[in-house]
């Protein structure tokens, strides 16, 4: 077994292998690029070298500057991930020029599978069922079409080359052919740099049904299983499953060996997925990725094994592990792709700082694979995935509560996240029943994208508490930084003591504004919402955003984090952000007749000058204050005899703002 191995890669796969070596008391370099100094696979390592700039076309897709890498720190061996350099026929034989072991299969079956085309003329030999469709080497338009019409419309156009759902068009009718070949072309040629076309037909209906096999240099050869990757959006996987809900067991047996006839055919080593379309009790050939999947976690919780253990066995020259007869599935497992990206918006990616990150806790039911931390920063360089959430559970049903369950303790702040989304996917009905398609998601549409809905009482309130009980905590804490621990200003409770000390506070919801009023009581608080209800709540900060409260009896969990003038509030799988606009104190008369800055602030607006007459409730004031705005209101009817501060002064704590006296 290798002593050190390279990890080509970044992100939650640079991490998992890196787990795995170590459990294995393998050691592990990694590389970066300069937007990766700090990230997390490079923590995850023994040692790591700079690659070269932060876009990948100048960094870890650079197959010269990581055998150097390789080189220079002893590496015995690459594992490259997926994508970037995984399925790069030529980084596989360089490495073998310079003796380091690509962890992969040889470069020949990486170029037969690279084509799609070239791929469904191996798997046509070796019997394994295919999508009528046309792979041929003629490329003329007219051929291209005739093929079309001969297999009949709807037909998919997709490039040879293609991965990540590039280079695909789907064309209803004749008429449409010869505008989506040119796109689909044009899209190949830009991300492929190869515009060769096959044409498939278009199954209506399909799932997405996928054989994990692995060979070693022995040649033996097993499959572990299927998975189900049926709900996609653009094409892309969103959530994944093993085994398959509902799939005939003579057809798995079937898709199984099926998976096994493709592996032998190409003699092929290593982890592989043979993937197939799966519709009215049948399956097809798709393609075939000749590396480690993303989705690969699900399968092994269904079978126990770590697939990259599996992977540095088999690179290392080990025969596989277990034999087909070994290995049973346990249980049901999902994945779901947690990402930093805006499901309303068409998923379009997110960028930013990870301001608040709280993962459900791992377990042997939960695992979360992931390469950022807290105040990591989502790129725009890379793959904008945040985590792989996977669960386990002995059937489809409990881990689906698992799921649900999981999700709703996932807790994001600083980028919008499709948390909420995959929530819904996880509670609809057609999803628990194994109702899955490629087309769920479109299918689903209207329940899957729920219009915003504004802020509940309960996100109100937790809003407003957690503002209170902020400015609570912050005038304790300058209490004793003040030497005076015992300054009434430490209490903070409606800025002073009367009969009914209350807080304003206008928060924007969408494009609403709206009034709670937080009343402090003895035991809690008693909040007004703008439905008119009023709720008792009582609650505590805790640490990293933590808010434990109890709203009318009923304890309530949530995490609350501060983002500028934004308050983002995430709450049973729900992230509500509300914008702080106002929070109006009321402060009462201090004994000498005095009224005092209630807080370290700038004074913005001076309503009234000395020897003015006032009434009891007439703002006289404004004062500014960690972003909020502070009324000073007259504590009762009197006379204004000084004002000691005009607009824009700075003013301390406990200053005397205005002097009053008796009318
Ligand atoms: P890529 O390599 O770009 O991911 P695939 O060939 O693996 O492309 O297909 C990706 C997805 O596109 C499939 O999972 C399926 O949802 C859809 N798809 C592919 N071929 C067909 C087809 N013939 N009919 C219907 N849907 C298809």
């Amino acid at each position: 077994m290798f002593t050190k191995i390279l990890i080509a890669n970044r992100g939650e796969i640079a991490c998992r292998v890196a787990r795995t070596a170590r459990r294995m008391g393998i050691k592990t370099v990694a590389v970066f690029s300069d937007a990766d100094a700090g990230a997390q696979h490079v923590l995850a390592c023994d040692e790591a070298v700079r690659i070269g700039p932060a876009p990948a076309a100048e960094s870890y897709l650079i197959g010269a500057r990581i055998l150097e890498a390789a080189k220079l720190t002893g590496a015995q061996a690459i594992h490259p991930g997926y994508g970037f350099l995984s399925e790069n026929a030529a980084f596989a034989r360089a490495c073998a020029a310079e003796g380091v072991v690509f962890m992969g299969p040889p470069p020949e079956a990486i170029v037969s599978m690279g084509s799609k085309s070239e791929s469904k003329r191996l798997m046509e030999a070796a019997k394994v069922p295919l999508v009528p469709g046309y792979h041929g080497d003629d490329q003329d338009d007219v051929t291209l079409l005739n093929e079309a019409k001969r297999i009949g419309f709807p037909v998919l156009v997709k490039a040879s080359a293609g991965g990540g759902g590039k280079g695909m068009r789907v064309v209803r009718a004749e008429g449409e052919f010869d505008a989506a070949l040119a796109a689909a072309r044009r899209e190949a040629k830009n991300a492929f740099g190869d515009d060769t076309m096959l044409i498939e037909k278009y199954l209506d209906n399909p799932r997405h049904v996928e054989i994990q096999v692995f060979a070693d240099t022995q040649g033996n050869v097993v499959h572990l299983f299927e998975r189900d990757c049926s709900v996609q959006r653009r094409h892309q996987k969103v959530i994944e499953e093993a085994p398959a809900p509902g799939l005939d067991p003579k057809l798995r047996a079937e898709m199984g060996a099926a998976g096994v006839a493709a592996a032998k055919a190409i003699g092929y080593v290593g982890a592989g997925t043979v993937e197939f379309l799966y519709q009215d009790n049948a399956f097809y050939f798709i393609e075939m990725n000749t590396r480690l999947q993303v989705e690969h976690p699900v399968t092994e919780m269904i079978t126990g094994q770590d697939l990259v253990e599996w992977q540095l066995l088999v690179a290392a020259g080990d025969p596989l592990p277990l034999t087909q007869a070994d290995l049973s599935p346990q249980g049901h497992a999902f994945e779901a792709r947690v990402y930093a990206e805006d499901p309303a918006r068409d998923f379009a990616p997110s960028t930013g700082k990870l301001v608040h990150l709280g993962q459900p806790m791992e377990g042997p039911h939960v695992r979360v694979d992931t390469g950022v931390a807290q105040g990591d920063s989502v790129s725009i360089f890379y793959d904008p995935m945040i985590a792989k959430l996977i669960v386990w559970d002995r059937d489809r049903a409990a881990a689906l509560r698992r799921l649900r369950a999981a999700l709703a303790d996932y807790k994001v702040a600083g980028v919008s996240t499709n948390l909420e989304f995959l929530g819904a996917v996880a509670a609809n009905a057609d999803f628990a029943e194994g109702g899955v398609s490629t087309r769920f998601i479109e299918t689903h549409e209207e329940t899957l994208f729920p219009d915003r809905q504004p802020a509940d009482g309960e996100v109100l309130t937790l809003a407003a508490l957690y503002l209170v009980l902020t400015e609570r905590a912050e005038a304790a804490s300058r209490a004793v930084n003040s030497g005076d621990p015992f300054s009434p200003w430490s209490l903070a409770n409606g800025w002073r003591l009367n009969d009914d000390n209350h807080h304003a506070i206008d928060l924007k919801d969408g494009g609403e504004t709206v009034r709670v009023v937080v009343h402090y009581r003895r035991d809690g608080f008693e909040v007004d919402l703008p439905d008119g209800d009023r709720v008792g709540v009582r609650g505590e900060l805790e640490a990293d955003g933590g808010l434990s409260a109890e709203i009318s009896g009923l304890a309530r969990r949530a995490t609350v984090v501060r983002l500028g003038e934004d308050l983002v509030v995430l709450t049973k799988g729900k992230q509500h952000v509300l914008g702080v606009v106002s929070a109006v104190g009321e402060v009462e008369a201090d004994a000498g007749g005095g009224l005092t800055a209630p807080m370290p602030g700038k004074v913005v607006q001076v309503m009234v000058a000395a020897g003015d007459t006032v009434t009891k409730g007439q703002a006289l004031l404004v004062l500014e204050a960690m972003k909020m705005e502070t009324t000073i209101a007259a504590p009762a009817d009197g006379v204004v005899k000084d004002v000691c501060f005009g607009a824009g002064d700075q003013v301390d704590d406990g200053a005397a703002l205005i002097v009053m006296e008796d009318a």
